[in-house]
C-alpha cells in the first residue's frame, strides 16, 4: 500500500513554521506526540562540517513538538572513527560549536550511546541475504523515548550512495559495536610492499590495533573496529578494502535500521531535508560543493517512503552545471559507483516500509 509523503517545495515556500503547522496535524503528530518523550534523532555535524541541518530549522521542529505537547530531546550517537565526536563529551562540545546546545535548542541533548558502548540488544526479526547477526545493539538512550522523530540532511554518501533517513537510523541509532559490524566489509587489508613504516596509521588508530614491526604495518584484527581511520590516513595506498564491500555494508546497515524501526513501530516519523546535496556526508569537514539545487522537505510516518520520494525527486532534478552527475535513475548511487536504491529494496523486503508513496504537495 502506498504511504503518504508530505512535500514542502523550496521553490514555492521556505516557511518551515507554516509547513510544520500543515504537516503535524496531517500526519497525526499533534495527537501522537502529546505527553510523549520524543527522541529527535539528528546528526549534529562533524567539526567544521558546513552542511548539517541548520540549528534554526531544528529549533523550529523542537518547538513544534513542544506545541504538540511532546517532551523532546535531541540525540545522536558517537562515531566509530576517533575524531571530534568520538566520546559523549567531545560530541557535545562539537555540537555546541555547530550551534546545538540545550540553550539554543530549548531541550536536552543526549548522546544516547554514552561513550560508545551503552546499548540494549533488540531482535532482528526478519532477514534477507547473507546476514549473520540476530540482534542489533540499539543505543540505550532510545529506551527513554516513546517516539522517534528522525531529522535527516539528505545528501550523497561515498559507500551507500545516498545518506537518508534509513542510514540515519541504521548507523546512527546503534552503538560502536553495531557501527563496527556494519563497517566490517571494509575491514582494512594491507599491501605491505607499499608500506614505509611511517606509523601515521598507528597514530590515527583509536583502538591500539596497529603496530609497526620491522618497518612494516601490522594490524591486530582482534582489536580493529573497522573504523576506516587508517585507510584515510595512509598516503601510500597500503590499506585497501575488498571488492564489493559497499553492497554488504548497505545490507547490514538497512538490517539494523529495520530492527530499530520495528522497535518504534507506529511510533516514528522521518523528515528529510533535501538541501545542500553534497557528494559526501556530514561526517566530512569538506563534503564537497552541492551537486543539485536545494529541493525541499519530505516528511512521512514511513521512513522508507520518505527516502524513496526524496531519491526520486533528486533523479528528476537537473544537477547543477559542471558537476558531472550521471543520468538517472539512482544518480547519487551512480555518482559513487554503488546501487544506492538497494537501501529501499532491502528495507521494503524487511517490512520496514513501502517504496510506493503518494506525494502530497504542501501549498
Ligand atoms: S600503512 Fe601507510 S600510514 Fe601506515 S605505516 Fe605504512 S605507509 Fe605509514
Ligand atoms: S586498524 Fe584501522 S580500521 Fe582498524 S580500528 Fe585501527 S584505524 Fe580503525
Amino acid at each position: 500500500m502506498a504511504s503518504r509523503v508530505y512535500f514542502m517545495d523550496y521553490g514555492k515556500s521556505q516557511n518551515l513554521k507554516r509547513s510544520l503547522d500543515d504537516i503535524f496535524p496531517a500526519m497525526g503528530l499533534d495527537e501522537a506526540l502529546k505527553g510523549k518523550r520524543v527522541a529527535v534523532k539528528l546528526h549534529m555535524g562533524e567539526e567544521g562540517n558546513p552542511t548539517h541541518i541548520r540549528p534554526g530549522k531544528v529549533r523550529r521542529l523542537v518547538d513544534r513538538v513542544k506545541e504538540a505537547g511532546g517532551k523532546p530531546f535531541l540525540c545522536d550517537t558517537t562515531t566509530l572513527y576517533p575524531y571530534k565526536r568520538f566520546t559523549a563529551k567531545e560530541y557535545l562540545q562539537t555540537a555546541a560549536r555547530n550551534g546545538f546546545s540545550e540553550d539554543t535548542m530549548g531541550c536536552p541533548i543526549m548522546i544516547i550511546d554514552g561513550d560508545g558502548y551503552d546499548s540494549f540488544p533488540i531482535p532482528l526479526e526478519k532477514k534477507t541475504g547473507d546476514v549473520n547477526f540476530d540482534e542489533v545493539p540499539m543505543a540505550k538512550g532510545l529506551l527513554e523515548a516513546d517516539f522517534l522523530l528522525v531529522l535527516t540532511h539528505f545528501k550523497g554518501h561515498c559507500v551507500s550512495g545516498f545518506g537518508g533517513s534509513l542510514k540515519n537510523v541504521g548507523m546512527g541509532c546503534v552503538d560502536k559495536t553495531g557501527k563496527s559490524k556494519q563497517h566490517s566489509p571494509s575491514r582494512p587489508l594491507i599491501n605491505e610492499d607499499n608500506c614505509i613504516g611511517c606509523s601515521a596509521c598507528a597514530d590515527a588508530c583509536g583502538y591500539g590495533a596497529i603496530e609497526i614491526a620491522d618497518g612494516k604495518v601490522h594490524i591486530n584484527y582482534d582489536r580493529c573496529m573497522n573504523c576506516t581511520a587508517c585507510f584515510f590516513t595512509c598516503k601510500n595506498e597500503c590499506i585497501y578494502w575488498k571488492d564489493g564491500y559497499k553492497g554488504e555494508m548497505i545490507l547490514y546497515m538497512v538490517h539494523m535500521a529495520s530492527a530499530v524501526l520495528k522497535h518504534f513501530e507506529n511510533r516514528s516519523a522521518a523528515f528529510n531535508f533535501v538541501e545542500d546535496i553534497t557528494p559526501l556526508c556530514d561526517c566530512a569537514a569538506s563534503p564537497g560543493s552541492a551537486i543539485f539545487p536545494n529541493i525541499g522537505l519530505f516528511a512521512s510516518l514511513d521512513t522508507v517512503a520518505a527516502d524513496a520520494a526524496a531519491l526520486d525527486m533528486i533523479d528528476e532534478t537537473e544537477p547543477l552545471p559542471g558537476t558531472g552527475v550521471p543520468e538517472g535513475p539512482d544518480r547519487l548511487g551512480k555518482f559513487h559507483g554503488v546501487d544506492g536504491r538497494r537501501q529501499i529494496i532491502i528495507a521494503e523486503e524487511l517490512g520496514a516500509g513501502a517504496s510506493e508513496y503518494e506525494l502530497v504537495r504542501l501549498q
